[in-house]
């Protein structure tokens, strides 16, 4: 096919995105059934980048059939856990042998920088694969002792068995795309679940090249399907489908309320990884060298396009204007461009209809009174860029403060009572994460009890690892990613009796 950036396109990516990409039915690379395909953007230009297979019902249907087959009749099931740990684990080094080429993938796709993808995306990606296939063989019942009132002097051996709860649907979004996908597929396969992906519209191609290492590390066929898509048909169709046994949805909690209603046809299991406007509370005695630029990561990193950026931002008054002016100066040196130039520490919001929303909120920001210190508009006239902003002037029942805008604007907002802070911190509908910027413990500690939010950091933000779960409180989500708690969400609890006595 082609792009204005070819001449510093990695080779393979070149070779990936030039043919139409296929979805992955039961081991094989198959056109759609209706034939049609649909456009993917390279967002730093507004250029078609590939096309690729359009996944409906009636695929969905295939994948589900394939995955049923796979986990009833397949050789997965009678792998050991030990071997599908170490398929997992290949499959990591496999993904870290091509990093820089899904490094590539991602900027191009999602419009990341090449820089970031190649530090965070891919790395973290690879980790959570082998984190998971450490848990293969590590996912393991109890023997309980019981004490029946009703059979005195009757012995019993009870026990429990954790076993995977089977077909998994997943329907991830686009800011993190492979990330998204290794999260969702990892305590899938490490729990002996098959899997159908469906990846987000906007960024189909990491998803899909990561596929074929899956068919490499010698996954069975029917394990893991690909069906790109969108989500009205393709996505909706397998949130419904009655041989799916659970539903993984991460994206907007308004699909999640139609995720919810679409499994309630055959009561699957439903896991939800929803969106926030998380509270990021800077005391005055906070580490000012530290808390302004993590203030500002919190909420540029990813152009804004994270579920838990930090988007209030409560600043104690006496160091307001300092804190303020700090972030804007960041936000100023922020190079907006190109994910795929190395000089690029910001690059597009991901489609335009991004950019029209985050643009809808500015405006909506300024016509109730916010003022932005830098930033508040769209950048240039080719793809998707806005400027990085920070809004002053606002108040608690704006939008802006209220709803989440899902780019690099932040609402920087004044307190003075240190004590009165948690409860505008907790007003929200949301709680997925929350930060808390001082120098005593102490107040950091009882903060961190009371915020209402499933992950709260410390003098730091956007700390993520394989390791820790991750996930809402409040209307921020169902059940928690990473960790062994991500297990829970694909293993189902067994209890055997024996009469032995
Ligand atoms: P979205 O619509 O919630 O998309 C997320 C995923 O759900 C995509 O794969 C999407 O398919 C699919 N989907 C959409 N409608 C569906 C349906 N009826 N049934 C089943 N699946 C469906 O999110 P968006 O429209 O891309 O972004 C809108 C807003 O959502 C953002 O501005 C942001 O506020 C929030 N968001 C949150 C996260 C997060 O990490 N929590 C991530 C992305 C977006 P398509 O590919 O067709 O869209
Ligand atoms: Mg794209």
């Amino acid at each position: 096919m082609g792009i204005a950036v070819s001449p510093q396109i990695h080779p393979q990516v070149a070779d990936f995105i030039d043919k139409p990409r296929k979805m992955l039915i039961n081991g094989a690379w198959v056109n759609s059934i209706s034939g049609k395909t649909f456009p993917t953007y390279n967002p730093a230009t507004g250029e078609v980048l590939a096309q690729v297979a359009e996944g409906d019902r009636e695929d969905i249907e295939q994948a589900v059939k394939a995955a049923r087959k796979a986990f009833d009749q397949g050789p997965w099931r009678r792998l050991t856990a030990s071997e599908r740990g170490r398929m997992i684990w290949k499959l990591a080094d496999l993904l870290e042998e091509h990093i820089e080429e899904f490094a590539y993938l991602e900027s191009l796709d999602n419009g990341k920088p090449l820089t970031i993808a190649r530090a965070a995306d891919v790395p973290l990606a690879v980790d959570l694969f082998r984190y998971m296939a450490g848990w293969a063989t590590k996912i393991e019942g109890n023997t309980i002792p019981i004490s029946v009132p009703y059979t005195p002097g009757a012995k019993y051996l009870a026990y429990t068995l954790r076993e995977p709860v089977g077909v998994a649907g997943q329907i991830i979004p686009w800011n993190f795309p492979l990330l998204m996908a290794a999260w969702k597929l990892g305590p899938a396969l490490a729990s002996g679940c098959t899997v159908v992906l469906k990846p987000a519209e906007q960024t189909p191609l990491s998803a899909l090249r990561l596929g074929e290492l899956i068919t490499e590390a010698g996954f069975p066929e029917g394990v893991v399907n690909i069906v790109p898509g969108y989500g009205e048909t393709a996505g909706a169709a397998l949130a419904a489908h009655p041989n799916v046994d659970k539903i993984a949805f991460t994206g907007s909690t308004e699909v999640g309320r139609l995720i919810v209603h679409a499994a309630a046809g055959n009561l699957k299991k439903v896991s939800l990884e929803l969106g926030g406007k998380s509270p990021n509370v800077v005391f005055k005695d906070a580490d000012l060298d530290s808390a302004i630029p993590g203030a500002a990561s919190a909420i540029f990193f990813n152009h804004g396009q994270c579920c838990c950026a930090g988007s209030r931002l409560y600043i104690e008054k006496p160091i307001f204007d300092r804190v303020v002016e700090g972030i804007a100066d960041h936000a100023k040196k922020i190079k907006v461009g190109s994910g795929l130039d190395p000089e690029t520490s910001m690059g597009p919001l991901v489609s335009e209809e991004q950019l029209s929303r985050v643009c809808g909120y500015l405006e909506a920001g300024f016509s109730e009174g916010a003022t932005a210190v830098t930033g508040g508009h769209k950048k240039g006239d080719k793809g998707y860029f806005v400027e990085p902003t920070v809004l002053v002037n606002t108040r608690e029942d704006m939008k802006v403060v209220q709803e989440e805008i899902f780019g690099p604007v932040v609402a920087a907002m004044p307190f003075d009572d240190p004590e009165g802070i948690l409860p505008r911190a907790n007003d929200s509908d949301y709680g997925l994460a929350a930060a808390v910027w001082t120098r005593d413990i102490s107040k950091a500690h009882r903060m961190a009890e009371h915020l209402h939010a499933g992950t709260v950091w410390i003098n730091c933000y956007n700390i993520f690892d394989a390791a820790l779960p991750f996930g809402g409180y409040k209307q921020s989500g169902w059940g928690r990613e990473m960790g062994h708690d991500a297990l829970n969400l694909y293993t189902q609890t067994k209890a055997i009796c024996t009469k032995i006595a």
